[in-house]
């Protein structure tokens, strides 16, 4: 009895201390539902056992894959649920928790912001600031938006010249998807002192918005209680956080979202339910006639791909949009063989409605919106290892270079028309 207590108060302690909970012996199931009634299920299992049951990859349409963390205690009867219901599946992680001890450097070097480790939401804001110091004249600080625990949503503003059309760069809108800010602080890097002549004349031609963070809240809590967040920090009912990339306002939960708190998934109370959707979507506003191109980065699953996540909708240029991929996949995959699959986020994942680059395109009304599903293909998901944040921002940005270059040509041969 007393070793109990003793165990108790020790679990208290850890608690308080603000260890981040550990993922021993939770696995990653790959599950293959073949009809709707599999979807519904892994459904309610996930919404119901969301403390022992994560989706990393949601079930959303039949005949796709679902990628599902589960527990060692409810390992068994999960595999036993699977097989009456007549799924297969087989495992991708054998252990969570030695993915995340592994997934920094051994000896982490803290001297200078680089890109051999993952950094925090601080280091990064830091940084950022010191950029405005170094590059004064190009480079701005901007404030995106704010968040629900009273953060900001920090970027920069990179300009080399007057009347270049903007970019947005969204990066860190799951929490949990570290290599996505990781990226895209490295293009920030690469679009400041690349010396290459065809990448200057590129990036040189635009005005970069870049937030590396969209979703800081989460990020924090990432690194201080719980790797696997991905969600904001806002409470509801059940349970904490809505899912920003269902939050947008066009076709709103329509599909491929939630309507329980408790999901991943969860599309929020109201369309931008959540402040760092609403305020970062006043920001885009305000960009007005100047935004033209919006990039989101996610991980994983190694996809690029247009709007809509809707079926309802589908995008007037899409058949430029689908050039404009598979061109730059190809560019992508040159620098390490990484294969991409392209296509609208319906054709190419699943339904999901509610995200930003549908709004960017939905409602703001740009025609060249796109995002990112990075490394891997989910060996180690979400946990990429730190030595492969520079082999990813570089054959990512090669794929940015050839979007942005393929939206240079066809805003230059309109232009011509006229
Ligand atoms: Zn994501």
């Amino acid at each position: 009895m007393l070793w109990r207590v003793a165990l108790l108060v020790l679990a208290a302690l850890s608690l308080a201390a603000g260890e981040p909970r550990r993922f021993d012996g939770h696995r990653v199931y790959r599950v293959e539902p073949t009809n709707k009634h599999h979807v519904q299920f892994l459904n309610e299992l996930t919404s119901k056992y969301y403390n022992d049951i994560l989706f990393w990859k949601d079930a959303s349409v039949a005949n796709r894959t679902a990628d599902v963390m589960v527990s060692p205690e409810l390992q068994n009867s999960f595999l036993e649920a699977l097989e009456k219901k007549g799924m297969k599946s087989s495992v991708y992680v054998e252990d969570v928790q030695k993915l995340i001890d592994n997934e920094r450097p051994a000896k982490k070097s803290r001297a200078s912001f680089g890109w051999d480790d993952y950094h925090t939401l601080d280091e990064i804001n830091e940084w950022l600031d010191s950029l405005a110091d170094s590059y004064s004249g190009v480079v701005t600080t901007v404030v995106g938006g704010s968040t629900y625990e009273g953060r900001e949503i920090r970027g920069i503003k990179i300009s080399y010249g007057t009347g270049n059309p903007a970019v947005v760069i969204e990066g860190g809108i799951h929490a949990r998807e570290w290599i996505s800010p990781a990226s895209v602080t490295w293009f920030i890097n690469e679009i400041l002192t690349s010396t290459d002549a065809s990448v200057r004349s590129i990036v040189e031609s635009f005005d970069f918005y870049i937030f590396p963070n969209t979703n800081p809240d989460g990020y924090v809590y990432t690194w201080t209680d719980n790797r696997m967040w991905r969600k904001t920090r806002k409470p509801y009912n059940l349970c904490v956080g809505a899912d920003p990339n269902r939050n947008w306002d066009f076709h709103w939960a329509e599909e491929g979202a939630s309507s329980i708190s408790c999901s991943e998934a969860f599309a929020g109370s109201e369309a931008f339910s959540e402040v760092e959707t609403k305020t970062l979507s006043e920001f885009l506003t305000g960009l007005g006639s100047d935004l033209q191109v919006y990039l989101s980065f996610h991980s994983y699953s190694q996809l690029l791909m247009y709007p809509y996540g809707v079926s309802s909708v589908v995008a007037d240029n899409a058949a430029e949009l689908q050039q404009i991929v598979e061109k730059a996949a190809q560019v992508l995959a040159t620098r390490y063989g990484t294969q991409y699959t392209v296509g609208s986020i319906v054709d190419a994942i699943y339904p999901a409605a509610g995200t930003s680059i549908d709004w960017s395109m939905g409602a703001l009304g740009l025609r060249y919106s796109f995002v990112w599903e990075l490394r891997d293909t989910g060996l180690y998901g979400f946990i990429l290892p730190a030595d492969q944040i520079i082999p990813t921002s570089e054959e990512t940005f090669d794929s940015v270079l050839s979007v942005l270059e393929d939206v240079l040509a066809a805003s230059r041969s309109k232009k011509q028309l006229h």
